[in-house]
């Protein structure tokens, strides 16, 4: 019979919370470690240890705990992200599971876009919601070298296709580099607003496998700011953020009227400069069906073990609110007073947890 872990203190029934009062109901699932791609601050060149296929949870496995955490722990929202989540061939089969039971859960997909116009009519079709996707460079160059790969069109092409089957809104993630795509930040987002699309700025994490990442080298989102004011006029956004990792900024042209509408609106996503890890709603499961609280965690509750030795719906639901309950304050490389600065990087790099 599997172990019943009793953590003191953690809830017996109801959503996902924690001791400092968070509920998490934004649910992030990676299907796979693997990727396409070689993004430079993710992953290594070569070399990565990659999950065998039986660690993988499968289809059914992915279905029933998203079931499991809309059904039994209150999740209002799924991400599906990876690793490349596309990489997956049976990424169809595992949304129309969902969706067959889940008929209004908003689901969306984090994801490089490659081969995205191959697929994207049939995600659609299989009940996906919308898709983020990630371009940090409009240069051919730049994202070869950003990425060790050169698939720059191939993305866009993707995108494309997403958009006109209307899997919007759609958001655009950016990393910045200095001295490699820093400077295209105004580009980026003069070719985002134009296209409808929300371009989200994220700063660049200690979570890559090369580990070298530094502080004094990261682009910072007040620096983000900064390029992105000489050409165009940034208003905070009024609405609420509602535990949004973005901070949202309203786009218009530079002199634009007071009373001019918004051309658009960007996000930054300043989760070492600026966290927001008071307001943390995620709650995060690895593509071998861990749950971690927080991104930086160096702490992982297995659930798949659980599932697999016959534990029943309810008795895998009380050991992931059991790991909720334990999520820490913060992640611990603030300024702000929240954590300790006492950072430590996860052994496990952002592909490999899930973005
Ligand atoms: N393959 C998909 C994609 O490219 O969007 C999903 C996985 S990827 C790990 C998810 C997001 O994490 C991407 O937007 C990527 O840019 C971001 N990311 C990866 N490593 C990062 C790091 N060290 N700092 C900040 N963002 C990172």
């Amino acid at each position: 019979m599997p172990r019943t872990i009793t953590v003191q203190g953690a809830p017996t029934a109801g959503g996902l919370v924690d001791t400092f009062g968070r509920q998490a109901t934004d649910m992030r699932l990676s299907l796979t470690d693997k990727c396409n791609l070689r993004c430079t601050y993710c992953m290594p060149a070569e070399g990565m240890d990659w999950l065998s296929r039986s660690n993988l949870m499968t289809a059914e496995e992915i279905i029933r705990l998203v079931g499991i955490g809309v059904d039994q722990l209150s999740v209002r929202e799924l991400r599906l992200t990876g690793g490349e989540p596309l990489v997956r061939k049976d990424l169809e089969h595992i949304l129309e599971g969902i969706r067959r039971t889940q008929p209004t859960l908003p689901i969306s997909l984090t994801t490089n876009a490659v081969g995205l116009d191959k697929r994207a009519a049939g995600l659609k079709a299989a009940g996906l919601t919308r898709i983020n996707v990630s371009l940090d460079s409009l240069h051919s160059e730049t994202f070869a070298t950003l990425t060790r790969r050169p698939f720059l069109d191939k993305v866009l092409h993707g995108i494309d296709v997403a958009a006109e089957l209307g899997l919007g809104p759609i958001k655009i993630n950016a990393v910045l580099l200095r001295g490699i795509n820093d400077h295209e930040a105004p580009e980026l987002v003069d070719w985002a607003v134009h296209r409808g699309y929300e371009l989200r700025f994220i700063e660049q994490m200690p979570l890559d496998a090369d580990h070298v990442w530094t502080r004094d080298d990261m682009i910072t989102a007040d620096e983000i700011r900064r390029r992105v004011v000489e050409r165009f006029d940034l208003r905070p956004d009024p609405r609420d953020r509602d535990g949004a990792p973005a901070d949202r900024w309203e786009v218009r042209r530079l002199g634009a009227a007071a009373d001019a509408p918004a051309e658009g609106v960007i996000g930054i996503i300043a989760s070492v400069t600026e966290p927001f890890c008071a307001d943390c709603k995620r709650t995060r499961i690895t593509a071998d069906g861990k749950v971690r609280s927080c991104l930086f965690s160096h702490d992982e509750t297995p659930l798949l073990d659980l599932m697999r030795s016959g534990a029943s719906d309810a008795v895998v639901a009380q050991r992931w609110r059991d790991a909720m309950w334990m999520k820490p304050k913060a992640h611990g490389m603030d300024h702000t007073g929240l954590g300790d600065d006492d950072y430590v990087q996860p052994e496990r790099s952002m592909s490999a947890i899930g973005g």
